[in-house]
This record gives structure tokens, C-alpha cells and sequence, in this order.
């Protein structure tokens, strides 16, 4: 239809109804909105949020979100009707859409790819390429097509569509391609996407009596009678009987659960006859996954006096509407009082949000929050299934979950009424999503976010970013200090091993000092628990030939394969590639291989021999890989089953142990000198929480840290717990060397098959972006440390522009353009492009 008629029909029909429109975000990395028309018959349920099936392009189906509802007909193209509506009630509110739009231009992405990264995939709709004759054109002479083509014709007339994975079938081959094609080029068929909901509730079996004996006392009557020589059906209907009552009955309650009825002293087979016969009918009922909500809660303590003084002076802050860093050490008392305002926040009716870094989660937190809590709370984890996932979306969207803990991915969720917001651990790197697109820090966005419902915010740590920190001398947070740990805790006595001389004077045993061995062993003596810490996982970083050097590294990127000695098999820790461990060197052929530096995996092997007493277990990515599984481990160090405990940083995050009295740290030296302007920052934040871990509850605990360099400067400050002073040093850094927080930086990411390409293209972007933003603020372009990973070479250019004075939204608009303008270059037609604003 055209412009022309599209426009009389509407002046035609004036009186009696509107045309209405819907601009829909499409899950597409493409800029911007499509407008569709809406059919008479959807105009009812297509509101702002719901999700609808479009077509986009020629073949293309898609569900996508409607953004707005209006009557401004199009002027550029002509709209395509909406094919389908899925919801009735919509999915997405527009709170929900604001924050997506602003995510979708802070981190310089497509509103789709928010959208993406947003929709659990149970929400989402996957797409079945399917095929069907082609209406409009008769199918010609049987000697037009192969004899594959026929059969695949022949097919289709009988069945109106076919996947491919039918087609495939059918053909007994697996390439179908080229019939496809050639089908396709025919004109004989029509290729087109179905969608398909992927959630799937969970549903239990029910049973219940047939109507026909409960309206008719007769029948009953005759179905006992029938049933006397039937012992076995009739204990069946018997034990139905015993469980529901008469009365229940014959008011309608009449429906068991399956498994109520059919206990194991009972046959299904028989069951089945009954069934079969139609004397009960069986059903499906959709139930949650999530437990049911219980409404016993248990009361939280009564705070300290600091903490009461704490609590005052974040409930001033609120109520200037100024978010809060809390700032307390470890074991301060903090979760505590988060507890206490999300049950004031809760009281009010409104909605809480808690985040918490990744690993946190299915731990101690959740379980105190639980027990506070109860079914109110809902955990959203990326170690749950899709299908969990959706019930707590659902949960949240229909107001039965009221509080959310959940890592960073929860800022998503539809909240309508958020009163409050936790970002627990807020130093953590891990709030940063590196891949894909959004890249987006969930601390920052949750702040955003809080702006939109009015909501109050409650950042915590023992170890403030040198960002927040910032933002609270000048001004924009409040800073609340905690400086006790609860009751007689205190905070652990630090020892420094020196590597160097016990090395010279032969004192090492592998790895270890003679100090942290001693340690250890007296650890284990008091019958108390050791924490050792190795920010590597593995058996050794990496293998080395003695004769030649050789390193042996992965085929597709540039790094070299660490040795897991678990399985015999070199590892690349970037695109997973696993290989076997040569026997001889590839390079000389000389069997003099060599592992150097050590992980946790070769610590483990290394305790086993020096203490094989003791129960030793790993946690690390490698035994952490199922969703319980992490649970497990501290489930049995918590009761005491394991007597050290070895394992990477995973171990630094909110863990409340109260038999620890020993942490031992290795490898200082290599976080603390990691090339990388933030390196001190997490050298303090990662030490001080680790060591956070030692002497919780009565006891002072000890951390012995092995190093080469005692005299570090910024050891000193770790040691005497001098954030302060530590913060200092850190801000003047920054300021002198023009970094954040004086600095934004925006990282932009190109990625090619051909080195000399991507040069190219990287040159020319650069050069433009000087030419438009002057030398000092484009840095590189650069090979990153690793340049090459999954096949694709690397280059980054930073741009680095100042806070004050600049609008740093033009100049994200300007980097974009000029990224497109690359793109579009008839040479760099598959270069990659990434942008990621504020990288950490
Ligand atoms: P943080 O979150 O700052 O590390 P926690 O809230 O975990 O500190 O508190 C440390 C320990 O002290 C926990 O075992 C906690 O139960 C206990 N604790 C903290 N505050 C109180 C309180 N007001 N009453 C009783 N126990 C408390
Ligand atoms: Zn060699
Ligand atoms: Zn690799």
C-alpha cells in the first residue's frame, strides 16, 4: 500500500478508528527503532513493553519490544503490519525502557544488544529456519530439479513446512545447503524464521476423580462394585478416597498431585488403567520454581552503637537523596545494617535491589539474607537456569519478589518501585562486563538506575574505588565509616616472608617459606584453618624447554598454554583450546620440559606431600564449574571437614569463616607490578579482603605474605590498613598521569583475520580522531599485551578526555560516526569494531 492510500483510508475511516503505529526494538545490532502498524485485531494488546513478531527485511521474523505506541505515520518507508502479539500483559515497563536507552548510549551500543543482554533467553524467542513451497509460482517440469530437490518438493506438499533439520533428514545428508540454494534460486520455495517461546514452566501432574462419579451417586456405586475383583485399582481409589474427603469432593476439590497418590505400595499400572478407562483424568498444573513465599521471618540483631550511629547518619543522607559509601572494614558489620534497611525498605513496600559480585552470591550472603527474608527474597545468579531465571523476572514483574539479590545482570529486571538500592563490594571489577556489548558497570548503572524510581543507594566496602572514594570527598556520596570489626573481632596481624633470603640460604621447600610453612603447621596443631592465596589457577602458568626456551603456546592466540596437571593437558585460558603435553620440545626435540611459576593446582599437589594429614581442597574456576559445586566447598569448610583451603581470588569476596586464624598470600609481586594504572588499586583491595579472611569472630588472626621485595611502599599501607593514606598516594598518581577519575577513558577495540589490514584500518580511525580531537587526547594505537586471540588480531587506541568542560556525549557521538565512516570502507568490510566507555 502506499503513502497516498494509506493516508485516504485513514481520512476514510477517521470517525470510527485510528491508525495506530509501534516503534519496536529488535534484537539486532543496528541503531535505532522500526515502525510497524498495528492490525485492528492486536490494537488491544500491544502496549508499550509487550513483545511482538515483526518482519524485518525480506526473510527475517523477529520478536522485538514495543517502545511506543503511536498514530505518526512513517514518512520514509511504508510500515509492515505486526504479524503477532505474544503477551497480554507487557514484559518490559518503561522504566525498564528509559534505562535501556540510556545503557544504549552511555556504552556506546544498540539498544537491541541492551535489550539482548537484558531478556533472559527463556523471554527471548529463538528462530527455526523453516521452508514451504512458494505460493506464487507453480512448480514446473520434474526435470528442472535434481533428484534431491524433488524429494525435498515432494515433502513439502504434504507437510506445508520443514526445518532444517528435517530437510537434513529426509536426505540423509547434512549439507542441504546447495539443494536449498538451488531451491531458493528456483523460486520453488520460501525460506522464513518461526519463532518459538522458550520458556517453559515447570508443571507437575494432577489427578483427580472423573466428573461422571462425583454428579452421579450410581455410578459410583457401580465403580465399586466393578472394582471388587480389581484389588490393585481398587487400593488405588481407595487411597484417593482417604485423601480427599467426601465433602471436598463435592464442592470441587478434588485435584492430587501425582506422586500424592501413587506411593510405592501402589501399581501404575493399574494406575494407568484407571486412567485409561476414564476414571481419573489427569492434568497439568504450572507451578513456580521458587520456593513458596513464607511469611516468617526471622528478626535481625540489634545494632551496635557505631552501627546505630552509622545507620543515623546514612538515613540523613537518604533523605537528601544522596547515596551512601559505606565505608567499613571487614567484619564491621556492614551485611547487618544493609539487613536492617532492606527491612525498613521492604515495610514501606517498596522494592530492594542487592547486588553483589558473582562469586558472592551462592554463598553465606544469600543464606542470611534467607533466613531475614524468607520467599521474598529472589536470587538471580548466572549459575541458574534460563527457566529459574524468567520466574524471578516474573516474580519481580508481578510484585511477588520484592527483593532481588543478584549479580550485576539484575539491574535489568522490571522493577516498578525500587526504594532501595545495595551494591555490596562496590570496588569489584567483576561489576564490569567485558563481552559482549553492553559493556556496562553495574555499579554506575545501578546509580542511573536509582535516579529513575527515586531510589536510595547504599554502596559498601572495606576497600572504596579510588573512583567512589573520589566522588565522596567531592561531595556527590556521603562517606560513612565503620572503623571496628563487631564485638572483640579484630583485625589480623600482618608478617611479610622474605622469598629472597630464605631462597639464598636454601630454606624454600617448593614455594614455600619456612615461616608460612611453620605457620601452617601450627595452624593445623591448634586444629584451626588455613586460607592460602594464589590469584592463578592451574598446575603452572606455563612449560618451558631447558635446551631451547621454547614455550609451547595456542594455535590461535598469542599466549602461552598453562599446564593442568589434572588432566595431563596443556590449556589456553583465553579461547579454551586444549592440547596434550609434548613429550619432546616441538622446537629442538629435546625431552628436557620444564614447568615454571606455580597455581593453585600445583600448590594443592605441593600441601598434599608437605602435610598428608590434612584435608586439603581447591577452589578455583576449574572446581567450581557446576552450580553447586562452589557451595559444597565452603559448605565443607564451614563445618570444619577441610583443614586448608587453596584457591584464587574467589576467596576474597564477603566470606565469613570463624575458624581461620591463618591466610597465606603468594605471588604479591606479580599483582602489584601488573602492567596496568589500576594495578595498586587492586593489589590493596585484593590483599585486604583476602586477608579480611583470618580471625573473624574472638581470635586475632595472622597473614604471613611471602614476597621478594618487603620494602614495597605499598605493602606498608596494606599492612597497617591504611586506606587513607593508601588513597593519597593512589589520587595524586592518577591526577599526574591524567587517569580516572580526572580522566574518562573510552577503549576502542578492533579486531581483523589479516594483520595488515587491521593496521591499516586502525591507522586511518586514528588519524581521524586525532585530526578531530587533538593528539594528547588519542593514545595509540596499540597491540594490546595478548594481540591476538581466537584467530583475530588486536589493535587499541584509548581516548582519554577530560571530566570538566567537555561533553563527553559529543564526543562519543563523534568517535562513533568516524568508526562508521571506517567501517564502511570497501576494504574493511568484516573489521570488528568494540567500544568500551569506562574500561577497568
Ligand atoms: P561485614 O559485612 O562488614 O564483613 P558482617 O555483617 O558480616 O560484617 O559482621 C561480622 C560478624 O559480626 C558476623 O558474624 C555478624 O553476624 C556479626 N554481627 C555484626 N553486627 C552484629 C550485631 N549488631 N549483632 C550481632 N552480631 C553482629
Ligand atoms: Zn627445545
Ligand atoms: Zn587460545
Amino acid at each position: 500500500m502506499s503513502q497516498l492510500e494509506l493516508n485516504s483510508e485513514l481520512d476514510e475511516n477517521f470517525e470510527e478508528r485510528i491508525t495506530w503505529f509501534a516503534d519496536v526494538i529488535l534484537p539486532i545490532p543496528l541503531p535505532g527503532t522500526y515502525t510497524y502498524r498495528i492490525p485492528r485485531e492486536l490494537e488491544e494488546y500491544i502496549q508499550l513493553g509487550s513483545r511482538v513478531v515483526v518482519q524485518f527485511g525480506k526473510k527475517k521474523i523477529l520478536t522485538g519490544i514495543v517502545k511506543l505506541v503511536h498514530q505518526n505515520v512513517p514518512q520514509v518507508y511504508e510500515a509492515k503490519y505486526v504479524l503477532d502479539s505474544l503477551d497480554h500483559a507487557p514484559v518490559v515497563n518503561s522504566y525498564q525502557l528509559d534505562f535501556f536507552a540510556w545503557l544504549s548510549q552511555y556504552y556506546m551500543c544498540t539498544i537491541g544488544e541492551v535489550l539482548n543482554a537484558a531478556l533472559p533467553s527463556g523471554l527471548k524467542l529463538t528462530s527455526e529456519s523453516l521452508i514451504q513451497l512458494n505460493p506464487e509460482t507453480a512448480i514446473g517440469d520434474a526435470e528442472a530439479y535434481s533428484e534431491k530437490e524433488l524429494v525435498v518438493l515432494e515433502a513439502l506438499k504434504s507437510s506445508d513446512r520443514l526445518s532444517f533439520d528435517q530437510v537434513s533428514d529426509l536426505l540423509g545428508v547434512k549439507m542441504i545447503h546447495a539443494v536449498l540454494k538451488s531451491l531458493l534460486q528456483k523460486e520453488s520455495i520460501l525460506l522464513f524464521e518461526q519463532v518459538k517461546d522458550k520458556f517453559k514452566p515447570k508443571t507437575v501432574k494432577t489427578v483427580q476423580l472423573a466428573d461422571q462419579f462425583i454428579a452421579d451417586e450410581s455410578a459410583m456405586q457401580m465403580l465399586f462394585e466393578l472394582l471388587e475383583k480389581k484389588p490393585k485399582q481398587q487400593a488405588i481409589l481407595l487411597k484417593y478416597l482417604s485423601l480427599i474427603r467426601i465433602d471436598e469432593i463435592k464442592s470441587g476439590e478434588r485435584t492430587l498431585l501425582k506422586t500424592e497418590l501413587l506411593t510405592e505400595d501402589l501399581s501404575v499400572s493399574s494406575y494407568k488403567t484407571l486412567v485409561k478407562n476414564g476414571v481419573f483424568v489427569e492434568n497439568e498444573k504450572i507451578i513456580s520454581r521458587l520456593e513458596e513465599i513464607t511469611k516468617v521471618w526471622q528478626a535481625s540483631h540489634p545494632l551496635s552503637a557505631e552501627q546505630e550511629e552509622a545507620m543515623g547518619l546514612i538515613h540523613k543522607s537518604f533523605e537528601q537523596n544522596k547515596p551512601v559509601l559505606l565505608h567499613g572494614v571487614t567484619g564491621s558489620g556492614k551485611t547487618e545494617i544493609y539487613i536492617d534497611l532492606i527491612q525498613q525498605a521492604l515495610e514501606n513496600g517498596g522494592q530492594v535491589l542487592y547486588l553483589l559480585p558473582e562469586i558472592a552470591l551462592t554463598t553465606q550472603i544469600v543464606s542470611r539474607l534467607h533466613k531475614v527474608f524468607g520467599g521474598a527474597l529472589g536470587v538471580y545468579h548466572s549459575k541458574y537456569s534460563d527457566n529459574e531465571r524468567v520466574e524471578v523476572w516474573n516474580g519481580v514483574n508481578n510484585s511477588k519478589i520484592n527483593l532481588v539479590a543478584g549479580v550485576r545482570s539484575s539491574v535489568f529486571l522490571p522493577f516498578s518501585n525500587l526504594s532501595l538500592i545495595i551494591i555490596d563490594e562496590e570496588h569489584e571489577s567483576s561489576y564490569k562486563q567485558y563481552e559482549p556489548a553492553p559493556r556496562y558497570h553495574a555499579r554506575d548503572a545501578a546509580i542511573w538506575l536509582s535516579h529513575l524510581h527515586q531510589a536510595h543507594v547504599l554502596m559498601g566496602t572495606a576497600t572504596p574505588s579510588i573512583d567512589s572514594y573520589q566522588n565522596a570527598l567531592d561531595g556527590k556520596y556521603e562517606l560513612v565509616e565503620l572503623s571496628q570489626r563487631f564485638g572483640t573481632g579484630q583485625l589480623p596481624a600482618f608478617e611479610l616472608a622474605n622469598i629472597l633470603t630464605s631462597r639464598k640460604s636454601k630454606r624454600m621447600k617448593g614455594d614455600f617459606t619456612p615461616e608460612l610453612l611453620e605457620g601452617i603447621k601450627q595452624t593445623l596443631i591448634d586444629k584451626e584453618q588455613v586460607i592460602l592465596f594464589q590469584n592463578r589457577r592451574g598446575y603452572s602458568p606455563y612449560l618451558i624447554c631447558h635446551d631451547c626456551n621454547h614455550v609451547p603456546k595456542c594455535q590461535s592466540c598469542d599466549v602461552s598454554l598453562t599446564y593442568h596437571m589434572g588432566n595431563n593437558v596443556l590449556i589456553c585460558h583465553y579461547c579454551g583450546h586444549k592440547e596434550s603435553v609434548p613429550a619432546i620440545c616441538d622446537a629442538c626435540g629435546s625431552t628436557a620440559i620444564r614447568t615454571v611459576g606455580f597455581g593453585t593446582e600445583k600448590l594443592e599437589e605441593d600441601l598434599k606431600l608437605l602435610f598428608p594429614e590434612a584435608h586439603i581442597q581447591r577452589m578455583d574456576q576449574d572446581t567450581t564449574r557446576s552450580k553447586y559445586s562452589y557451595q559444597h566447598i565452603i559448605d565443607r569448610f564451614e563445618r570444619g571437614e577441610t583443614d586448608i583451603l587453596v584457591g584464587t581470588q574467589m576467596l576474597s569476596k564477603g566470606l565469613d569463616f570463624d575458624k581461620v586464624s591463618l591466610v597465606g598470600i603468594f605471588d604479591y609481586d606479580r599483582i602489584v607490578h601488573f602492567p596496568d594504572f589500576r594495578s595498586h588499586e587492586r593489589a590493596f583491595q585484593l590483599i585486604t579482603q583476602v586477608s579480611g579472611r583470618a580471625g573473624r569472630k574472638d581470635d586475632k588472626g595472622k597473614v604471613i605474605l611471602q614476597t621478594g621485595e618487603p620494602d614495597e611502599p605499598l605493602l606498608y599501607k596494606i599492612k597497617t590498613g591504611d586506606y587513607k593514606s593508601f588513597f593519597q598516594t593512589e589520587i595524586l598518581e592518577r591526577q599526574n598521569f591524567q587517569y580516572p577519575p580526572f580522566y574518562r577513558l573510552i577503549k576502542i577495540i578492533l579486531k581483523h583475520k589479516e594483520k595488515n589490514i587491521l593496521q591499516q584500518a586502525t591507522q586511518q580511525y586514528a588519524k581521524r580522531l586525532i585530526g578531530e580531537l587533538g593528539r594528547q587526547r588519542v593514545l595509540g594505537p596499540q597491540e594490546p599485551v595478548i594481540s591476538r586471540i581466537r584467530n583475530l588480531y588486536i589493535e587499541e587506541i584509548y581516548i582519554k578526555v577530560e571530566k570538566k568542560k567537555i561533553s563527553i556525549s559529543k564526543v562519543k557521538e563523534l568517535i562513533y560516526k568516524l568508526g562508521l565512516e571506517v567501517k564502511q570502507h570497501k576494504d574493511y568490510k568484516m573489521l570488528r569494531l568494540y567500544f568500551d566507555v569506562d574500561p577497568v
